[in-house]
């Protein structure tokens, strides 16, 4: 640990504040955009819609059964042992509850 002079340390300084700034910009960037998308008093993720649709059902709420994405299995087996009387069946969308859509998380944000 003698090793390291003080001039290495101040450099040491130095690099992690760049790789900091870097990191930081990006974000920075983004609430500043944030920002004045509010100071426009719209928002420009959902459009004021206070929303937004999930885009794993394309806001219609229900998947069909054994899509890539279904996690329902005990709905499948519950309906397969029951019948269904579609042959394509769908469940509530394990995203958001069948709700077809999310609350904006930049309107719930703001105050
Ligand atoms: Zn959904
Ligand atoms: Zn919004």
């Amino acid at each position: 640990m003698e090793n390291i002079t003080a001039s290495e340390l101040a450099g040491f300084g130095v690099g992690t504040l760049l790789l900091c700034a870097t990191i930081a910009a990006p974000r920075v960037d983004s609430f500043i955009s944030a920002s004045q998308r509010r100071s426009l008093g719209m928002c420009k993720k959902c459009g004021d819609l206070k929303m937004i649709a999930c885009s794993k059902c394309k806001g219609v709420g229900s998947v069909k059964a054994g899509a890539p994405f279904s996690f329902n299995l005990v709905d499948d087996l519950y309906q397969s042992f029951w019948g269904d009387e579609s042959k394509v069946r769908s469940t509530a969308c394990p995203s958001c509850q069948g709700r077809g859509h999310f609350s904006c998380p930049d309107c719930s944000k703001s105050p």
